[in-house]
């Protein structure tokens, strides 16, 4: 991953005089110090300059547009930065926008409060003027308002960061397909000059046949010592060492490809296997656990999802996978999802060690592959899927609680979790359902519903939010009104 920072900008303007200036410089400075040393930020912010003239603001965002390490600009006004002289620079802005309200002291200081006091510090009306030209030029962004030293504020700054990295990785994503979509499945197709235009995805095919071509080419010693790999992070649970050593053969290839064309996801369909004898499942996990994103069934939308909510929670406890809806349990009372996927589940999500076993598959017409099996962890989590609704894009997300399985289902051969969606398990289905998402879906035991929408802000598609207070009959008020908004967009 990049070495991604965020550029702290001070709106000020010339009418104060030069000592005003020069507080505001070294206390913007201290700040970005601060907020940084504070080591809730996950990037570095970076104090950039305190701006006063329309050609200033206009160069530094310009500047912020190029620059591939700049992932955003956080802007604050600690004194009154006259709108006009932002025009210019936000009709130009291309990143990833915050507006950090905040002020430099936190208390009124009752003794020392005078007119110099109130000329240099004048971020309540100066962040409102700041916050006029934003909402009159319909700039997406986001608004933070409180103290900067505060462990909260300083908290969903840095979460925001991780949304605009997002945000930043998107534009450049490219998606490895092999073969087009399943058995005429419509929810994995969508618009793919759209998804380029608006989130920057170059999604294109290769062929099947070229990858069993490199699996072909894959030597014993890449195999070893792949194997060697697997034996540190997972259990055996077969003697089929062969069949397992195919999966070997299949991760080096397809990692090869997706290196040497650039491709951080891929997708493929266990309908086109053509001189495969197993469908990757071990490979295609453990490539998952790697950081790639991928999607089954050519859902190159769920594919190029994954990798980017795994690279929004880089570093954090890796708990991204590719999901999907399997079955409910309608016990009354104890309702919960069973999620699955015949094999394609990423481990990062596993609460124990992950076996390795071998079992038949039923339907592709392949050999038994070699897959990891395992049980999700528990806790709070979200699952997002993205549609193409003909004209647009909408992102849903549902907030979901993980539970540990209850109960062992000891003849399902495949990776599982469970979970009570928000705000019940019969209102979230009608709730999804109505608003049209999918049975694959990313789930996410880092990213947060909050950064998902900022995420869809920042790239201009329709967010819906599935959560405790979610109802079907808001959420079908939200749906007409937001169908109505985006058709006049
Ligand atoms: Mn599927």
């Amino acid at each position: 991953m990049k070495q991604y920072e965020f550029w702290f900008v001070v709106g000020s303007q010339f009418l104060y005089g030069p000592e005003v200036l020069e507080t505001v410089a070294a206390r913007a400075a201290e700040m970005a110090d601060k907020m940084n040393e504070s080591g809730l930020l996950p990037f570095k912010l970076v104090y950039k300059a305190t701006i006063k003239t329309n050609a200033e603001i206009t160069k530094i965002v310009k500047e912020a547009n190029y620059t591939d390490e700049c992932a955003g600009i956080v802007a604050w006004c600690h004194t009154f930065s006259p709108s006009k002289m932002w025009i210019n620079g936000f009709v130009d802005l291309q990143k990833p926008y915050c507006h950090l309200a905040t002020q430099y002291n936190q208390v009124i200081p009752n003794e020392e409060i005078d007119m110099d006091f109130m000329n240099l510090n004048q971020a309540a009306h100066g962040d409102r003027e700041h916050g006029f030209i934003t909402a009159r030029l319909r700039l997406p962004r986001k608004v933070i308002a409180g103290y900067w030293k505060d462990e909260n504020v300083q908290k969903r700054l840095g979460s925001w960061m991780r949304a605009a990295v997002g945000a930043v990785f998107s534009k450049q994503i490219k998606v490895m397909r092999f073969g087009d979509n399943m058995r005429e499945v419509a929810v994995t197709e969508g618009d793919k000059v759209e998804a380029q235009a608006k989130l920057g995805w170059q999604v294109n095919t290769w062929p099947v046949g070229r990858l069993a071509e490199v699996m072909n080419q894959v030597t014993d010693d890449e195999i070893n010592s792949m194997m060697d790999y697997y034996k540190s992070k997972y259990e055996f649970a077969t003697d089929d060492i062969e069949t397992v050593r195919y999966q070997a053969r299949a991760e080096i290839a397809i990692k090869k490809m997706l290196d040497e064309e650039g491709c951080q996801a891929f997708c493929n369909t266990f309908q086109d296997l053509y001189g495969m004898k197993q469908l990757p499942g071990l490979a295609t996990q453990d490539l998952m656990a790697r950081g790639y994103g991928y999607g089954a069934e050519g859902d190159w939308k769920t594919a190029a999802m994954t990798a980017i909510m795994k690279a929004m929670s880089e570093g954090q406890t890796g708990g991204t996978a590719f999901m999907e809806d399997y079955t409910y349990h309608l016990e009354k009372g104890n309702e919960c999802t069973l999620g699955a996927h015949m094999l394609e589940v990423c481990p990062s999500i596993a609460s124990g060690k992950p076996r390795i076993e071998i079992h038949p598959l039923g339907i592709g017409d392949r050999e038994p592959p070699a897959r990891l099996v395992f049980e999700g962890r528990e806790g709070p989590a979200i699952l997002v899927s993205l549609v193409d609704m003909g004209g647009r894009l909408r992102l849903i997300c549902q907030e979901v609680q993980c539970i540990k399985p209850i109960m062992e289902m000891p003849n399902l051969p495949v990776a599982r979790v469970m979970w009570k969606p928000m705000p019940d398990l019969n209102t979230s289905i009608e709730c999804w359902i109505t608003a049209g998402g999918a049975h694959h879906t990313v789930l996410s035991y880092d990213v947060t519903a909050e950064q998902m929408r900022d995420w869809a802000r920042m790239m201009d598609i329709e967010f819906v939010h599935i959560s405790k207070d979610t109802t079907v009959e808001s959420l079908e008020h939200v749906l007409f009104l937001s169908d109505l908004a985006w058709k006049l967009k």
